[in-house]
Order: C-alpha cells, then structure tokens, then sequence
C-alpha cells in the first residue's frame, strides 16, 4: 500500500461533507430531506454577472492570466475597499484566488513558521485550523460563548497572546456564529493588537450580508496603524451566490501579498480566466441582486430564530450577520432516542436526519460541545417544514 504523507494525518475530513453525503443519499432514495447543512447562498449567479462570463468566453479570455489576477480585477477591488472603507491599496497589494478559503490558505503558507500560534475565536469556521496545521502552526482557541453573544473581547485576546503567536483571525460576521462586531468591539481588540507583533487576518467574506441596519467595520479602517500587518479577506461566493466560481482574495501588506503569490505561482497559479472576469462584473455592476437576496435572508433569518425558540431544548441567539443559527442543544444531551442515548451533537444532528429528515451541521466541526448549526440559505416554506419536524422529533426523545 502507498504511504500517504504525514500531513494528512494532522487534518480531519470534513463533518460538513459526511452529512451533505448521507442527506444525498437519503434523496437519492427518493426521502424529502430538508437541508440546513449548506454554507452557501440557494439563489443563481446573477444573471448580468453569468453574461459577463459568456462575453468572456466569446472574447476568448481562455488563456493563463497574471497570476495575481486580471488587473481590472485588482484594480476594481483597490476601488471598491477606497469607496466602501476609505483604504488606499495599490493594484500590487492585491492577490486574487481560487476562492476565499485557498486566500487564507496562501498567506497562512507564506507567514507561519512551525511552532507560531494562530489564535482563533471559537467557535470558528472549519478550515482556520486545520489550514494552519498544515502550515506547521499550532491553532489556539479562544473559547466564546453566548454570554457574549459569541463574540471574544480585549481581555480574552490580551490573555492569549503569547510571544509564539504569529496570527490573530477575526472573522466578522462569523461563520458557524453570525456573531457580528461593532466598532467599539473591533477598537478594543485592534488597541490589544497594536501593542503586540503579530499579523491580523481579517476575513470579512460575509461584509454584505447584515441586517438591522448593522454597521460592518473593517479593523484596518478603523485602526490604520495595523495596516502594515493585516490581510484582509474577501470573495464573490456568498455576496453574489458565486460558491462554485472559485473567486476569493487578499489585500494587505506587500510583502505578505507576494509572499502568498509566489505559493500560488507554484500551486494553481491564476484563478480561472472566466471567472475573474465574472467576478469583476460582480464587484463593479449593479448591486441590487446583492440587496435582494439580503432582504430575503433578513426575513428567513426572523422565522428561523423564532421557531427554534420555540422548541423545547433549542435555545439561540438572533445573530446580526452571515445565514446561521448556532442553537445551543446542551439540554437535549443524555436524552434517549430508540434506546440510544444522544451524547454529543453529531448524536443529534444524525438523530435529526434520521428520525426528521432534517440536515443540520453538528458544533464538533466548529469547536463546541453543545450547539448544532443552521445555514437558512434556503426556502421560508423549507425552514417551516423543517422546524416543525424538528419539534416533533425533539417531543419524541425521552
Ligand atoms: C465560505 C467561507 C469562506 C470561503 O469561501 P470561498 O468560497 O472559498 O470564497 C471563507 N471564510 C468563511 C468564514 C466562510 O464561511
């Protein structure tokens, strides 16, 4: 047998990806399963951003590109962090890729030594610390909870640093949370920063998608002296229902910028022709799409908070960003379905495919113990039916 590398073994496969398998496979049987497993917006690319695409294609934009990307692309997004946050970046400092996750991957590649430590709020989205593993850095967990509506705090950040931490990854709005920053939050933590030599990435993928009038903040912005060592992240795939385009970027300190580039120039070089040009229109075109699909996020994200409310042993904050729910579940834990105890929330999550046809991502993937995540990047009706089953096989368990 082949002997695989033994970087494989420091990272786990995905939960995400077992249950979108198992759910795949009860619909393929024919089973009506409602899936709140998804990371990803249910509406269609645009259709003024697919026709750029099209007229890409037809102009024969079908060879390598820069491997920074196109330089309108760059040059749009220079534009768009001047207009939205006030940021001077020049073209140079901007490294685009092939999706958001493979930005982070690069400049995690280009800046971690083997031993740094990366400090990332927990709960936290999947891939931070298995990407900073294979880095050779060791990930170290901020643990946060709903007290704090999920959100970690000056005190916490200035008693984890250490003189091994290399990075600090805040992301606002959160994935698997929605916890969301406000400017004061972000102040706090950027004057804890400022004192201490590490990196800051800051993946604001979800920037565009908050509600109630929440005003998002970038930490750059609001605290210029930590530009020379903060990357910022960003991405078509949530704001324009781009998941599958494969277009993320970086923008931050040249050095770094180049650093990670020449990681890309040795991987996948540029990200695909067509879809920066894509991706370009989406940056520049019209916004209203973005507006649309935000109002329709603003409303399921109403029904969904409420009906899980109002189940028994679901108890969750309403969050101000991104399109999850992060319910707590600890009181359904140690409960009996069919003889079998559901001890941990990947018990429940396969409890809830089971016995609801409901899919739902377990906490273990995120870092808790105890909560059970929603994506409602799907249909009202869907999150109706969903939560009426859950209700029905949560009254079940004994
Ligand atoms: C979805 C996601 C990304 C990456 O998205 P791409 O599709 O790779 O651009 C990055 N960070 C967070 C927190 C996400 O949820």
């Amino acid at each position: 047998m082949t002997t695989i590398a033994e970087r494989t073994k420091l990272i786990k496969p995905s939960v995400t990806l077992a249950i979108a398998a198992k759910a795949g496979k009860l619909r393929s049987e024919g089973i009506d399963v409602v899936n709140f497993s998804a990371g990803e917006p249910d509406f269609d690319t645009p259709d003024h951003i697919k026709a750029a695409a099209v007229e890409a294609l037809r102009k024969g934009m079908t060879k390598y590109t820069d491997v920074k990307g196109i330089e309108p692309l760059r040059a749009a997004i220079v534009h768009k962090y001047e207009r939205e946050h006030g940021l001077s970046y020049r073209k140079e400092d901007v490294l685009v890729s092939c999706g958001a996750k493979h930005s982070v991957y690069n400049v995690l590649q280009a800046i971690v030594n083997p031993g740094d430590e990366i400090l990332i709020p927990a709960p936290y989205w999947v891939s931070y610390s298995d990407m900073a593993l294979l880095a050779g850095g060791v990930p170290k967990l901020i643990q946060t909870s709903e007290a704090t509506g999920f959100r970690t705090n000056a005190e916490q950040l200035e008693a984890a640093l250490t003189a091994k931490t290399r990075v600090f990854i805040l992301n606002s709005p959160c994935n698997p949370t929605g916890a969301s920053y406000a400017a004061d939050e972000i102040l706090a933590i950027a004057r804890v920063l400022e004192k201490h030599s590490c990196l800051v990435i800051a993946d604001d993928i979800y920037e565009k998608i908050v509600y109630d009038d929440f005003q998002v903040h970038n930490i750059v912005a609001l605290n210029p002296a930590l530009r020379d060592r903060t990357v910022i992240i960003n991405g078509v795939s949530k704001t324009y229902a781009m998941t599958g385009w494969r277009i993320g970027y970086a923008i931050g300190p040249a050095d770094v910028i180049s650093a990670a580039g020449k990681i890309q120039s040795q991987s996948t070089s540029n990200a695909t022709s067509i879809a920066q040009a894509a991706a370009l229109e989406a940056i520049k075109g019209p916004q209203d799409d973005v507006m649309t699909m935000v109002r329709e996020f603003h409303k399921r994200r109403d029904v969904i908070v409420d009906r899980l409310n109002a189940i028994q042993g679901m108890r969750c904050l309403k969050p101000q960003g991104a399109f999850y729910v992060f319910p707590n579940v600890r009181t359904l834990l140690g409960k009996t379905a069919n003889e079998k105890k559901l001890a941990s929330p990947c018990d429940i999550a396969d409890y809830l495919l089971e016995e609801a046809q409901v899919a739902v991502v377990p906490g273990e993937d995120f870092g808790s113990k105890e909560h059970i995540r929603f994506s409602y990047a799907t249909a009202l009706e869907d999150i109706e039916k969903g939560c009426k089953r859950i209700a029905s096989a949560v009254g079940k368990l004994q």
